[in-house]
């Protein structure tokens, strides 16, 4: 596994970010092709990000780890199993909104990857469609720990303020509001609701028409809004997955365990 990074090629740009930039790479040996995570600016996330990628390799709903490299310049570079569809985000924008039938896949995948990472006290952060990868064999993986965070025990507090905004919980935002603790995992499931709720709908709740609220009014609108509903074309088991997802209180909102036992998920996938 003593892959050299001079071996490897770059063959295209996947992604960038906040941290750096996502390749595609070949591995010149072998041609094998990989995803090459560089990030220049902040090393402390990327060495998180490594250390969680590393435990995680034997779940088969995470982003395969291949191997990590530092350079003199501060500089790291995380080598990844490439995802051959990309993100989500992007099949959402090429390919339009989810069926529901898509869905219950997806969602399966992703909640199955999230019990793992809270079973090992891991929170993700920054659940969202642009996170989320996919490949033809049409496995389903998450990815982009840059602001994940292991707790030592689950009473830890976890409000700190990351991640993206718009698919960030209540508590997050106001945790004083709902007892000024919280142990975040609830947060990974609130901004897993959102994400399934733009796929199906093309767009996010309080983002109708695609127009960019200012931070303020989001805000306003996520703590003091009914929480979001899917519309009447969804099926009812469907509507009530989301809703046990969305809960305001983070102490009502279903855990990843619970909601792998909801019938939106378990149910005959021939019942269709
Ligand atoms: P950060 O939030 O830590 O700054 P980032 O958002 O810049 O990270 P990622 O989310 O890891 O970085 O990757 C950015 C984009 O690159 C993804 O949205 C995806 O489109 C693409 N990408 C990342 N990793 C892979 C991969 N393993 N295979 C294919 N595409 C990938
Ligand atoms: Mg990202």
């Amino acid at each position: 596994n003593a892959i050299n990074i001079g071996d490897l090629e770059k063959l295209l740009i996947l992604g960038h970010g906040n941290g750096g930039m996502v390749y595609k790479v070949c591995h010149k040996d072998t041609s094998a092709t990989y995803a090459l995570k560089i990030i220049r600016s902040n090393v402390h996330r990327a060495l998180s990000e490594v250390s969680i990628l590393r435990h995680a390799t034997d779940c088969p709903y995470v982003v395969g780890f291949h191997g990590s490299f530092e350079n003199s310049n501060g500089e790291m570079a995380i080598l990844m199993e490439y995802m051959d569809n990309g993100s989500l985000e992007t099949a959402l924008a090429t390919n339009g909104t989810f069926s529901e039938e898509r869905l219950v896949v997806v969602a399966r995948d992703i909640l199955n990857g999230l019990a793992y990472l809270h079973a090992r006290n891991i929170i993700h952060r920054d659940i969202k469609p642009a996170n989320i990868l996919v490949n033809t064999k049409g496995e389903v993986k998450i990815a982009d720990f840059g602001v994940s965070k292991v707790v030592s025990h689950t009473f830890e507090m976890c409000n700190s303020y990351v991640g993206t905004n718009a698919y960030m919980s209540p508590e997050r935002f106001n945790p004083d509001a709902y007892g000024g603790s919280y142990d975040g995992f609830a947060g990974d499931v609130w901004s897993f609701g959102l994400t399934l709720f733009e796929l199906y709908v093309g767009h996010l709740p309080f983002l109708e028409g695609g127009e960019r609220l200012n931070w303020a009014t989001l805000v306003c609108a996520i703590c003091f809004n009914e929480p979001p509903s899917l519309p009447e074309t969804a099926s009812v088991e469907f509507r009530n997955f989301m809703a046990c997802c969305l809960k305001k209180e983070p102490s009502e909102r279903w855990t990843t365990t619970q909601l792998l036992t909801h019938p939106f998920i378990s149910k005959d996938l021939r019942s269709y």
